[in-house]
């Protein structure tokens, strides 16, 4: 098994949550990771598949885990890591894949329409320019909703080799990610959104959604995306889904 955003919070959970299982992981991440390396870079998301590669021959399962929050200072890096680190990494490891795959998204991805995401259109440093104050939230819901279309477009050929390809879209888990935002300025944003179930996700709730899909009891699943949300999706959208 691989992961990236291996080293904290829903990557770490997930890592713990398949050694448990007796899965030899492959970590990916900046640091502390057996593969380092920068998703934010074509070159660093060819490193991080060559660094797997020179590894193992054979994936039993893969984790797209990696992602920055909305408050980072360069929301082009939001896109960079949330999007292209996930979607390139996943097509660099197709190959050896045997089993299934999970893209960690979120449900920030249900916030944007596809026809409205500048990603869809390759306009998106155009319109961060013109975003303003809200860049970083905005970048974010793009490049989850992007992630989130890209593990849908590739239903047909991943299906056909027999690689499952699902994506987890998670609310407000506590992370450190979820912490420095609300340290940030976007602070009482974050505080005001209340999910039915009134607390926060844990990391090893992310966890335990992943381990299944990855495994043999999921294996009709494919394409979709689940919320862990504590169902604050069904309580803003209840008649969209
Ligand atoms: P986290 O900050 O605890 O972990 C993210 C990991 O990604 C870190 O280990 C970090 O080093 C790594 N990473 C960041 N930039 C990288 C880069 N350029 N190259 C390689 N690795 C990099 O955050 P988390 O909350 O566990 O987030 C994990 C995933 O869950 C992210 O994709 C995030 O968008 C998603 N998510 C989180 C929440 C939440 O509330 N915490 C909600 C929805 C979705």
């Amino acid at each position: 098994m691989a992961v990236t955003g291996s080293a904290s919070g829903i990557g770490a959970a997930v890592v713990a949550a398949l050694r448990a299982d007796g899965h030899q992981v492959i970590g990916v991440d900046l640091r502390d990771a057996a593969v380092c390396a920068d998703l934010s870079t074509a070159d660093g998301r060819r490193a991080a598949v060559a660094g797997v590669l020179g590894l193992v021959d054979e994936l039993d399962g893969l984790v797209v885990c990696a992602g920055l929050g909305p408050h980072v200072p360069d929301p082009r890096q939001i896109i960079e890591v949330n999007y292209r680190g996930a979607v390139e990494v996943l097509d660099g490891l197709f190959r050896v894949l045997r089993g299934a795959a999970v893209a960690v998204s979120s449900s920030a991805s249900t916030m944007v329409k596809w026809a409205d995401n500048p990603i869809s259109r390759g306009e998106e440093a155009a319109a961060l320019a013109d975003a303003g104050e809200y860049a970083g939230h905005l970048a974010y819901s793009w490049s989850k909703n992007a992630l989130t279309v890209a593990v849908r477009q590739r239903v047909a050929e991943w299906g056909a080799a027999g690689v499952r390809l699902n994506t987890v879209a998670p609310g407000a888990v506590d992370t450190p990610l979820l912490r420095a935002g609300l340290e940030s300025r976007f602070g009482d944003a974050i505080r005001s959104y209340q999910a039915p179930i009134p607390r926060r996700g844990r990391p090893e709730e992310i966890a335990s959604l992943i381990r299944y899909l990855l495994g043999p009891d999921a294996g009709y699943i494919h394409g979709a995306q689940f919320l862990i949300d504590g169902g604050s999706d069904a309580l803003m959208r209840p008649t969209e889904f």
